[in-house]
């Protein structure tokens, strides 16, 4: 027999069969899954769908209540935290407030007694991969909230873990803050090339950093794919609705309108507004209804239209693109609502 896994070519994590329960509370249920070294894997999902106890448990700070685990290949099921090439970046960063920067982000080396000059040099790299150098001898409560996320992140990645945990570093930070942090940290997992494994609940920022996302329901994964896979191709109800806004059609319409066997789902993106007078274009399924309400969003404005069957189809346009044209729609228009049939995902 060969062993099935090892070496460079072997997942930077897998699970195996592993589940977790907390007395009778299930957390996660027989759960696979790979992620491959260097890339950048969201785990996504509702409050206590069980990404945290994954998370944990790669660390090992839980232990599997059935399962194997591996890191690189390595069984490390019954390895202890500290022996685990991983480290964890969490939401409180914890910085020691006495100090400095340079004295915080080399903290982990010195507990390894590395010497000072080595330890100097390393700092001035992760301080330069977080592109804080300049604060280096500053004290933590002289930066602000995400050049002190980034200094925890400058903290885990000078360790040079096989893989590192993020467990919602950017929850605490406010939403345009947390977009830009969103860009830098996905420029930084590139640039250092360690496999990031990150949990969010928040589903744009799930789409915006990975190369792939698991979507977590009920300490199962529902579907795990690229961005662009489990939000155009959903699989699952509840991922069509997790992940943003979506039209689900019910298998008896779907029937009627698709000729489909399964419920569909049409993201509102994709919805046209087909106006009185106006022909639907070949290929498209289409559905009478009326215009119930009209949400302006800033880049976009949606149209809530009620279809027949006491159902809302939602259809968002880009603002920049629909200048005039849909703003004469008023609320009580009757319209059609179209879609290209290769853009509805079925719901088997
Ligand atoms: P959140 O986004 O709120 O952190 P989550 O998806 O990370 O949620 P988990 O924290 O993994 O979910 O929790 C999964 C389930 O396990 C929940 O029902 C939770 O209450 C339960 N749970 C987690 N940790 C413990 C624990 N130490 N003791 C008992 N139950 C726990």
């Amino acid at each position: 027999a060969h062993e099935a896994s090892s070496g460079r070519d072997a997942g930077a994590v897998s699970l195996r069969g592993v589940s977790k329960s907390f007395g009778a509370v299930a957390a996660v249920r027989d759960l696979d899954l790979d992620v491959r070294a260097g890339e950048f894997l969201s785990m996504l999902g509702p409050s206590g769908s069980g990404k945290t106890t994954v998370l944990r448990m790669i660390a090992g700070f839980e232990d599997a209540t059935e399962g194997t685990i591996s890191l690189g290949g390595v069984d490390v099921t019954r390895v202890p935290p500290h022996a685990r090439q991983v480290n964890t970046v969490f939401q409180d960063y914890a910085l020691f407030p006495h100090l400095t920067i340079e004295e915080n982000v080399g903290y982990g080396l010195r507990v390894r007694g590395e010497r000072r000059a080595a330890r100097r040099e390393r700092v001035v790299t992760a301080l330069e991969q977080v592109r804080l150098a300049h604060v280096a001898s500053r004290l933590p409560h002289q930066l602000s909230g995400g050049q002190r996320q980034r200094i925890a992140l400058a903290r885990a990645l000078i360790l040079r873990p096989q893989v590192l945990l993020l467990d919602e570093p950017l929850g605490a930070l406010d939403k345009q803050l947390r977009e830009q942090m969103q860009i830098e940290l996905k420029q930084i997992q590139r640039e250092v090339g360690i496999t990031f494994v990150f949990v969010t609940h928040d589903q744009e920022e799930a789409l915006t950093l990975s190369d792939r996302v698991a979507v977590f329901n009920g300490g199962r994964i529902e579907q795990i794919g690229t961005p662009r896979e489990v939000y155009e191709l959903p699989r699952t109800e509840f991922v069509a609705r997790f992940l943003g806004l979506s039209n689900v059609l019910p298998p008896d319409v779907a029937e009627r309108v698709a000729g489909s066997r399964a419920a569909l789902s049409v993201r509102p993106e994709r919805v046209r507004i087909v106006s009185p007078g106006e022909h639907s274009h070949p290929g498209e399924t289409t559905l009478a209804g009326t215009v119930a309400e009209i949400v302006y969003t800033g880049p976009t404005t949606r149209y809530l239209v009620d279809v027949e069957e006491g159902l809302q189809i939602i259809a968002e346009r880009p603002n920049a693109h629909h200048p005039a044209a849909t703003e004469s729609l008023a609320r009580g228009t009757e319209v059609r609502v179209a879609w290209q049939a290769d853009h509805a995902a079925r719901l088997p």
